[in-house]
């Protein structure tokens, strides 16, 4: 199951290209080895120490490519686990973003002072995304050895396969579909839609935001977060099982932060590949 690249003979076709927006990440990720070994450390470090906490709200996790390969790197290369899949499943993102969605419904819910920044600016990353910092460390020489000596090479190849990610974007899609962001949706007209659905990035470009959007966007984060929340505790060894509308969350909460390119582009791939690889556990969505 390795080797493939977004199911066999996937086209390369125009709509595709015009899916991923301006957001990424482009088509499918083709991610670096480097930046897998860099993400799959990620996933093994202590992100919800205190001060790597502080740090990732500061940021609001990462860039979009890397928040989406984060994403894709756990789910790609986890391969054992609790819960029903036992593995290939977003335990780490679904933590992290559990306190970011939290982080960022408060903001947005706060009074307006004088005093204190704009509750909208709570939006607007402050530092850097810390992948891509770490891609551009002077002291990077090549590729360094993976995390526990893992083969990073050949992680590399099986993540950039995205087979689990497709038939989680693929087995819940009808259910996200109706939550993508309409500045990211290259089938909604621009301007149009629901406000209420736009993700971090077309928020803060329409800011400052009308106070009653403000409040019905933190009640939509929070809805996502309740949903989510079960997600995380199914993939423990107390969790009961889930179902499809918590499978869903990770995506809209993972849309939010990071635009829809990704699951709007596999879902594409998807529905154009009717002949799929033996993805275990996939359920065709049609
Ligand atoms: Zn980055
Ligand atoms: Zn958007």
């Amino acid at each position: 199951m390795t080797g493939h690249r977004n199911g066999p003979g996937a086209p390369e076709t125009r709509e595709q290209g015009e899916l991923t927006g301006a957001l990424l990440p482009v088509g499918p990720l083709e991610l670096s080895a480097e930046e897998v070994r860099q993400l799959w450390s990620f996933i093994h470090g202590d992100i919800m120490d205190g001060s790597m906490r502080r740090l990732l709200r500061a940021s609001l996790g990462l860039c979009p490519r890397h928040t989406w390969a984060y994403a894709v790197v756990e789910i790609e290369l986890w391969q054992a686990g609790a819960g029903a899949r036992g593995g290939h499943q977003p335990f780490d993102v679904t933590v992290l973003y559990e306190d970011l969605l939290a982080h960022v419904a408060e903001g947005l819910d706060r009074k307006g002072s004088l005093l204190h920044r704009h509750p909208d600016d709570v939006l607007l990353p402050v530092g850097p995304c810390r992948i891509c910092e770490d891609m551009a460390s002077p002291s990077l020489t090549g590729l360094r050895m993976g995390y526990a000596n893992s083969n990073t090479e050949a992680l590399t190849v099986e993540a950039n396969g995205l087979a689990h990610t497709t038939a989680w974007c693929r087995e819940t899609f009808q259910l996200w579909r109706g939550a993508v962001c309409p500045d990211c949706d290259p089938d909604t007209p621009t301007g149009a839609g629901d406000p209420t659905l736009l993700c971090r990035f077309h928020l803060a470009s329409r800011r400052p935001l009308p106070e009653p959007l403000r409040h019905a966007v933190a009640s939509r984060l929070r809805e996502i977060r309740g949903r989510m929340r079960h997600l995380t505790e199914s993939m423990t060894d107390y969790g009961a099982p889930v179902g499809d509308e918590e499978n869903a969350s990770w995506i809209e909460a993972v849309g939010f932060f990071a635009g829809w390119g990704l699951p709007l582009y596999l879902a594409a791939a998807a529905t154009e590949t009717e002949s799929e690889p033996d993805v275990q556990g996939a359920e065709p969505a049609e």
